[in-house]
């Protein structure tokens, strides 16, 4: 696959990159190739393409192509999950080699690192990503990836991209970001030095909350060839149904995301004024401690946001059990809006003690801005809060 030379604009790209592909009709739409196998017109000749869909198939081809086009990277493989894409960087280690994570990652990811990478001889450290000191304290020379994910979940705590990739390097690690939350319309890491990108498409890429999938992009050709082999190895990539859904949402990337922070600032502007809250975790408040990085690093700030209620866990319980326009339910980036509770749910799978030192209390509320109009979801917030 080759880096898109083409001067298209985004939003151009995400609608037309890797699709109009089908020669034998010409359908406007990449078809769903529904198939496991490929017929071979004679022996010699092999294959038209791909011999077999968990090696390739030209449904996942078309979103790979597209994917990679709008990180920037030469390479991209579409994942049966987010875990998939995290687990398949994972295997480019060896037992004994060193990662550094930050203490507030995806509750998924600090449980496949300590409950399952742990235990095939990996070794993790997890500190504060905020604290670059800290990061470099915590290298040791077996280490070989810093992990990163910005703005963090469910804080939203920037890790400054530019500056851990230099970090990485100097130390001959890679850097891998995890960029699920801003999608690569607000944050494009390849642009501040890091080395993989991956992605639960499950959420902004999709956007619909209708698929589970992921993916990882490169941009050197070793990482390509090596996450190439280990996705059909291990047998990870997607259905190419799952594909054409993902592909299907991207092309609503650029609007889909001015929408979810439009809704984002405004809930998040009426919170902060808000008697019951304590506090508002959202990087695109002038408030937010990391804001001055996040107008540097990122091209907007996103659907998501964190904050703290008076009265802990009753009053959160309250609060989520009297919104009618937001669900409650994990995950994000569709276009309705949710509601969680970390504790109990996102980071549920996290120990307590690291919940607490990570900074998640009992009093806080994750949300998930959709697209609605802003004015209802912030009516329907404000009479759940004075309820
Ligand atoms: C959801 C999520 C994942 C895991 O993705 P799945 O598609 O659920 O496997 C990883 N990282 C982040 C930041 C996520 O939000």
């Amino acid at each position: 696959m080759n880096p898109d030379p083409s001067p298209l604009r985004f939003e151009t790209r995400c609608v037309h990159t890797g699709v109009d592909q089908d020669a034998a009709f010409g359908s406007c739409i990449t078809p769903i190739y529904q198939t496991s196998t490929f017929r071979w017109e004679t022996l010699a000749g092999g294959p038209k393409g791909p011999d077999y869909t968990r090696s390739g198939n030209p449904t996942r081809t078309a979103l790979e192509t597209n994917l990679a086009a709008l990180e920037g990277g030469i390479d991209c493989r579409a994942t049966a999950t987010g875990m998939a894409a995290t687990s398949v960087v994972m295997h480019l280690f060896q037992p004994g080699d060193h990662i550094v994570s930050g203490t507030e990652v995806y509750g998924g990811t600090y449980r496949v690192f300590t409950k399952v990478f742990a235990n095939l001889g990996l070794e993790f450290s997890f500190v504060d990503m905020r604290d670059l000191d800290a990061v470099r304290r915590a290298i040791t020379p077996r280490t070989k990836c810093l992990w990163l994910e910005t703005p963090s979940n469910p804080l939203l705590n920037l890790t400054d991209l530019a500056a851990a990739a230099t970090l990485a390097r100097d130390a001959g690690a890679i850097s891998v970001c995890d960029n699920t939350f801003m999608s690569p319309y607000f944050q494009r890491p390849f642009e501040h030095g890091v080395d993989i990108v991956v992605h639960s498409t499950t959420k902004y890429l999709n956007g619909h909350s209708d698929v589970c999938s992921g993916a990882v992009i490169t941009r050197h050709p070793e990482h390509a060839e090596k996450i190439g082999y280990l996705v059909n190895a291990i047998g990870l990539a997607c259905s190419p149904f799952d594909a054409w859904l993902v592909l299907r949402g991207v092309k609503t990337l650029g609007p889909r995301m001015e929408a979810h922070q439009r809704g984002a600032m405004a809930v998040a502007r009426m919170l902060e004024k808000h008697a019951v809250v304590e506090r508002v975790y959202y990087p695109g408040l002038p408030s937010h401690p990391h804001h001055e990085l996040a107008t540097r690093q990122m091209t907007g700030f996103g659907g998501m946001l964190s904050f703290d209620i008076k009265g802990g866990r009753d009053k959160a319980e309250r609060v989520l059990n009297r919104t009618k326009l937001f669900a409650i339910a994990v995950s994000l980036g569709g276009v309705e809006s949710l509601i969680e509770y970390p504790a109990m749910m996102s980071h549920a799978s996290m120990p307590p003690a690291a919940r607490l030192a990570a900074g998640i209390g009992d009093g806080t509320i994750r949300v998930s801005v959709g697209i609605e109009h802003p004015d209802d979801l912030i009516a329907d917030l404000r009479q759940a809060l004075e309820g």
